[in-house]
């Protein structure tokens, strides 16, 4: 059996690209453990994300629009399955590891809490002189600590290049950027999590009535699509439209981002992981041109979802929900269950009451805070 994984380790050795991250190099975990017999360690770090209770949490938990306010929209889950799909297409294409594309796809998002954007903004505030929140650094505490489901270690143990793999986006990280390990791979899924939430979020907008089609005109993403599906599709009806034209959108992005990343890896000349880290700047980029568009539908989002008054109302609603279950606990905390409770004594009251809240889906935010204020509620 032991020869499966083998068989699999050497046969990335030959097959992916000479920068790829090979399974059987891994600089390892933190707990050393004994190898699978027939999987390989990013094929095992991707498994035991799938098998988290923080992975499950996902479903119930924003993306931008509440869970509760239609059936159709992307939660935390979706978007992630639509992160990891676009990852493997775009590792597939350039021959990078999937599995460990996929890991951290898979991961990325698990540091989030409930609200979306809301449980971000009103964490970070609650924790200011106590360490501060941020998502990103939320997941690696999940992966790292949080999860309680081995007997010999806390977390998931995942190996170094997955956790380093979702150490993104904040500032701080980019200071100690010269220390971390980077791989086009990481690169990769920051890409595709971008593609994903961009066109999902255009989706979900539309179909929402966010976003009223004049608004969008002007957009050149928007209109390159259109002009093509109305030459070919005349008469077409709306709905099917906007589909297409959102499957065109996704299409166009991640294959300006395989080409212009092949061709930007071929001109670097990178012969390995360890020539990837010498390397100043970006690893994975769109071309020029694509940038712009890129930033011309970012900055149309955000005008027309991200700021429209019911998504400014959902994040409030959610933010006021955050602060008084907060508030509530830290006062005091007897009322918290004995689970959390053994976490105050390990991490303090702020922490563990963040690490709390952190972990909830909106549905339970929602029942805690009826079982906290509502006087006739069951607690
Ligand atoms: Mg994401």
């Amino acid at each position: 059996m032991k020869k499966i994984r083998e068989a699999l380790e050497t046969e990335e050795e030959t097959r992916l690209a000479p920068y790829a991250v090979r399974s059987g190099e891994s600089r390892g975990r933190a707990w050393p453990e004994k190898e699978h017999e027939v999987r390989t360690v990013f094929q095992r770090d991707r498994d035991r994300i799938i098998h988290s209770t923080a992975f499950r949490r996902l479903q119930y938990k924003t993306q931008v629009f509440v869970n509760h306010e239609g059936d159709h929209y992307r939660t935390r889950l979706t978007h992630t399955i639509e992160t990891s799909q676009i990852a493997r297409s775009l590792g597939r294409a350039l021959v990078l590891n999937e599995d460990l594309i996929e890991a951290i796809a898979l991961a990325h998002d698990l540091g989030h809490g409930p609200f979306g954007h809301a449980g971000q903004s009103a964490l970070s505030e609650l924790m200011q002189g106590h360490g501060g929140f941020e998502h990103n650094v939320q997941a690696l505490r999940i992966v790292e600590e949080l999860e309680e489901s081995y007997p010999d270690f806390p977390g998931l143990n995942l190996t170094f290049e997955v956790r380093e793999g979702l150490k993104k986006h904040p500032e701080n990280f980019f200071a100690q950027r010269s220390k971390r390990f980077r791989s086009v791979e990481a690169e990769g899924v920051d890409h595709a999590d971008e593609i994903a939430y961009t066109c999902h979020d255009l989706d979900d907008g539309l179909r929402a009535e966010m976003i009223a089609e004049e608004e969008l005109r002007g957009t050149r993403l928007w209109e390159e699509a259109l002009n093509y599906i109305h030459k070919k599709y005349p008469r077409i009806e709306p709905a099917p439209r906007n589909r297409l034209a959102i499957r065109l959108l996704i299409n166009q992005l991640v294959m300006d981002l395989i080409e212009t990343t092949r061709r930007h890896l071929e001109k670097l000349g990178v012969k390995s992981v360890k020539d990837l880290q010498k390397v100043q700047g970006p690893l994975v980029l769109f071309s020029p041109g694509m940038t712009k568009k890129m930033e011309q539908l970012r900055r149309f989002l955000h005008a027309h979802v991200y700021q429209h008054y019911r998504v400014v109302r959902m994040t409030d609603k959610g933010q006021r929900f955050i602060r008084c279950l907060f508030e509530a606990y830290v006062k005091k905390p007897g009322q918290l269950a004995p689970s959390v409770r053994k976490r105050v004594e390990k991490d303090g009251i702020y922490r563990a009451v963040c690490d709390y809240i952190a972990g909830m889906t909106d549905r339970f935010a929602q029942d805690e805070y009826k079982r906290l204020f509502e006087p006739f509620e069951r607690v």
